[in-house]
Parts: C-alpha cells; sequence; structure tokens
C-alpha cells in the first residue's frame, strides 16, 4: 500500500518521533526538511551556508531555499511507493508551491495530520531532546531516556543536544510557528486537503494510535 502522508504541528509536538515510526510502518520516504537542511550546512554547501544563521536564530529559513531542496526530493524514484513529508509546509506560499509540485509530478496527499499542545508541554518536550549523531534517532531526557545516558540504543552513537533547541531559541521558533506556520491550517482546510486533528497529550505510544487510526480510518 502507498500512502503519501503530512505531519504538521509546531517544534516540539513530537513530529520527527512520529515521523520515524510511521515511516518504517508504511515503508515509506521520510522527508524532514530540518534534517535535509541541518545535513546540508553539516556539508558545508552554499545553500547550508545560507540557511545556518536563520536556524541558529530560530527563524524560518527563506521560502526559495527551502522550496528548491525539497522539489528535487520530491522528484526521486524512491518517493514513488510513498513519502511522509515532516516540517514542510511552514508558511502559506511553501503550501500553495507543494499544491502545485504536487499536481506537476502527479502526487497527492492521502492524509494530512495536524499535530498540537500546549506551549508550555513543547518547551519541556524541545528542551530534553536528545538526538544520535549517527542514525538521528531521538530520546528525551525524561520521557524516552536511553539505556546507557548519553548514547544511542540503536546503534551506540553519541547524542547531542541540538544547537537551536536551548530555551532562547525555543522561544523564537514558536514565535515563527505562531506568525508564519500556524496560518497554513486555514490554507489546508479551504483548499479541501485531506486534514485530521490530533491531540498530541501523552505519550508516543498513544500519540502514534491516535494518527494510525485517522491514516487508516478514513
Ligand atoms: P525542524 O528540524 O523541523 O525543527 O527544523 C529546524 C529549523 O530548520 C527550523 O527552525 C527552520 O529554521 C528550518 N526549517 C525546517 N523546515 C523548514 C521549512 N519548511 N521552511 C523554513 N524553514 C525550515
Amino acid at each position: 500500500m502507498s500512502e503519501n502522508l503530512l505531519l504538521f504541528g509546531p517544534p516540539g509536538v513530537g513530529k520527527g518521533t512520529q515521523a520515524q515510526r510511521l515511516s518504517s510502518v508504511f515503508q515509506i520516504q521520510h522527508i524532514a526538511t530540518g534534517d535535509m537542511l541541518r545535513a546540508a550546512i553539516q556539508s558545508y554547501t552554499p545553500l547550508g551556508q545560507r540557511a545556518k544563521s536563520f536556524i541558529d536564530k530560530g527563524q524560518l529559513v527563506p521560502d526559495d531555499l527551502v522550496l528548491d531542496l525539497l522539489g528535487e526530493r520530491l522528484q526521486q524514484p524512491d518517493t514513488r511507493r510513498g513519502f511522509l513529508l515532516d516540517g514542510f509546509p511552514r508558511t502559506v506560499p511553501q503550501a500553495a508551491e507543494l499544491d502545485r509540485m504536487l499536481a506537476s509530478y502527479g502526487k497527492t496527499l492521502d492524509r494530512v495530520i495536524v499535530l498540537d499542545a500546549p506551549e508550555e508541554e513543547l518547551v519541556k518536550r524541545i528542551s530534553g531532546r536528545r538526538t544520535c549523531e549517527s542514525c538521528q534517532a531521538s530520546y528525551h531526557v525524561v520521557a524516552r531516556p536511553p539505556r546507557v545516558p548519553g548514547f544511542c540504543d540503536r546503534c551506540g552513537g553519541v547524542l547531542s543536544q541540538r544547537s537551536d533547541d536551548s530555551e532562547e531559541i525555543i522561544r523564537n521558533r514558536l514565535r515563527e510557528f505562531t506568525a508564519k506556520t500556524r496560518p497554513v491550517i486555514d490554507y489546508f482546510v479551504t483548499h479541501d486537503w485531506p486534514v485530521r486533528m490530533i491531540d498530541a497529550a501523552g505519550n508516543m505510544d498513544q500519540i502514534f494510535g491516535r494518527i494510525y487510526a485517522a491514516i487508516l480510518l478514513s
């Protein structure tokens, strides 16, 4: 079964964790613009260098940079069996461009999952977040600690905190979300995208269960 999914929500709501699980259950490509931008920064590409100053401040990267990355990725053959977009679109122009791109590649979205949780909960989730430097698996110091502190259960890699996960930068990212990203929900609704709103309170398994049901029960 091929599924084209989109996972939408504020920073810290758990998109990355849920996306890893969903892409493995549905055997589809996980496409996270944040991961792609961080990879571009690590490889010192010109695009990465331009994106870095925005990410470090907790601001959104300009639309043209993200659209270039995404347009190329969606045309790769491994997306034919399905994909899961995570962290894109984040502005109304990105949503409109995604609409246009999908139509031109002959693709449609089967489900748009909108996750939400209160802001203080988001700050708690992000500030405890740790990511494996090798395989990108995510952990939380309280909610999902690794077996050996500081190291990944899956591959033994070193866990680190993202530089934009400090409390000051988190507040900026949440402000960006409210000002530029939340309005995208209205775009989805007015353009009849197949939206399901999901309460992201609770633990990872509970949230996964709600998302899974929303995808399967049309
Ligand atoms: P994420 O890993 O999704 O939390 O993204 C980390 C950072 O990358 C964000 O705070 C933005 O600066 C940037 N970013 C990721 N995706 C996008 C996007 N679709 N549009 C603009 N900026 C983005």
